[in-house]
């Protein structure tokens, strides 16, 4: 057998997949590609009443729009959980056989019972020696040896636990079925997983489940557990409470190379002062010692920023086909929509967005048959005493102007110092009447690429508005 490392993402298909999943995934990607080892996808499916198919095909789809694409040859899987009951029952029923394991016969109620009589919180070992044999109604206890366990933990240092903490924990249900912990133990131990790097919530089920692979007689894998994300109240990010579904940032038009290095600077950053840094330089720096132990700050406006530096160090046309979903979702009548148009304002754009989805709403003034006039800007920039005559003397001026940013910034310009204002004001009624909007791309250059009957038209149903 190969001595490369064999990692592994086990996501349970119950839901939008998390960022903070997302981040698991990743830190064992940029592991799996650095040290030539193998990054297997299995599919924790065993709740079935919180699992569903469409989540499974989202976990995948995720993934690859991550970057880690099933077909990359170190790439195995997907397994799925659900389809290995056999071999986790078979491994419990052979704990059973070494004496690591004995059945109950008490219920939950009973175990509940005698925990309130003795004042002591748990399972009480009730069973233990009472050499009951399988039946109805028992479940499948792990005797839980007495000392300590240590876990050797690559992100926490050595965790030690007290076994005497940990109560004989349920490996099969009294209907047969294997218990989670179990499973998830069976499997890793079935597909060979020797690096297990998984969120920290994990962390306290991890001396149960070292004791399983020692019952087991295989040597636990090296772990780590990786801090949980917060929120800007510093509490776990939360499905309810946050935004943490992937696909939305996606929506959003975050970019997947931005999302992948924001996700890796989280309590990690490359070694220097910039922390936006290409993938195969995280792929080599990156080690989970070096990962910092406190939660991570999950800070969207971080995110939006990061998406700016990589919005604008696309190539312009790679920045063009990028926008054409988004651009597929703007409010104008299709047929209106012209590549060309956009194709000459998208660098302008390119410039000054920090996600995909706000393209739209800046360009869509060119492809609107009308500006859509925002209220409460045409309100703050339409009440000032020059507005009218600011309007009417540039729609004049642009009969003879030529037509060519310079010039009509220059006509304005001439406009403004003879009134002794300042350009910052005068362009604001001018930019509300054709684009709608007090902020957008720059004026001169927009009104250039429109054509001059309908700079013309908007300016007079402004003024016609403002009679
Ligand atoms: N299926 C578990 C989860 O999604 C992961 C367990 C593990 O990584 O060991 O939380």
């Amino acid at each position: 057998m190969s001595d490369r490392p064999r990692y592994r993402f086990a996501p349970s298909p119950t839901g939008f997949f998390h960022v903070g999943g997302a981040r698991t995934a990743l830190y064992n990607w940029a592991l799996t590609l650095r040290t030539g080892g193998t990054f297997v996808l299995r599919i924790e499916d065993t709740d079935e009443s919180r699992n569903s198919p469409e989540w499974t095909q989202g976990i995948i789809d995720a993934l690859s729009w991550l970057g880690i694409d099933s077909s990359h040859p170190q790439f195995e899987g997907p397994y799925f959980q659900s389809h290995y009951a056999e071999q986790h029952k078979a491994a419990a029923m052979r704990l059973y056989e070494a004496g690591h394991a004995y059945w109950c016969d008490l219920t939950p109620e009973q175990v509940q019972e005698r925990a309130k009589e003795s004042g002591k919180p748990g399972y009480d070992g009730y069973s233990r020696d009472r050499g009951l044999e399988p039946g109805p109604g028992r479940v499948l206890r792990f005797k839980v040896p007495s000392g300590v366990t240590v876990v050797k933990d690559l992100v926490r240092g050595d965790v030690e636990f007290s076994n005497d903490t940990i109560e004989d924990f349920v490996l099969l249900r009294s209907n047969g079925s294997p218990m989670f912990l179990l499973a998830n133990v069976v499997d890793d131990i079935e597909m060979t997983v020797t690096n297990v790097v998984r969120a920290e919530e994990h962390l306290p089920n991890t001396p149960k489940q070292q004791m399983l692979w020692e019952a087991l007689g295989r040597t636990p894998p090296m772990w780590a557990h990786v801090p949980v994300l917060v929120n800007e109240q510093r509490k776990k990010l939360s499905k309810r409470r946050d935004k943490v579904a992937l696909e939305q940032y996606k929506e959003e038009g975050i970019l997947p190379d931005a999302m992948v290095n924001y996700l890796m600077t989280l309590g990690w950053a490359p070694a220097g002062d910039e922390e936006i840094v290409p993938w195969a330089r995280i792929v080599d720096e990156f080690r989970l010692e070096d990962v910092n132990h406190s939660p991570a700050f999950f800070d969207v406006k971080k995110l939006s920023a990061f998406n700016g530096d990589y919005i604008r160090a696309m190539p312009l046309d790679t920045f063009i086909d990028a926008c054409a979903p988004y651009l597929a979702t703007g409010h104008w009548p299709a047929d209106r929509f012209d590549q060309q148009v956009f194709n000459s304002v998208a660098p302008l754009v390119q410039t000054r967005v920090a996600t995909l989805s706000e393209v739209p709403t800046m360009v869509d003034f060119f492809f609107l048959a009308d500006a859509d006039i925002n209220e409460d800007a045409w309100n703050k920039t339409m009440s000032s005493d020059f507005a009218k005559d600011v309007l009417s003397d540039y729609c004049a001026a642009l009969q003879t102007c030529e037509w060519s940013h310079d010039p009509l910034k220059a006509a304005l310009e001439t406009w403004t110092e003879s009134r002794g204002l300042k350009l910052g004001k005068t362009q604001a009624p001018i930019r509300v009447a054709i684009t709608g909007r007090t902020v957008g791309p720059p004026l001169f250059e927009s009104i250039e690429i429109m054509k001059k009957d309908e700079v013309i038209r908007r300016l007079n149903s402004a003024l016609a508005r403002l009679s």
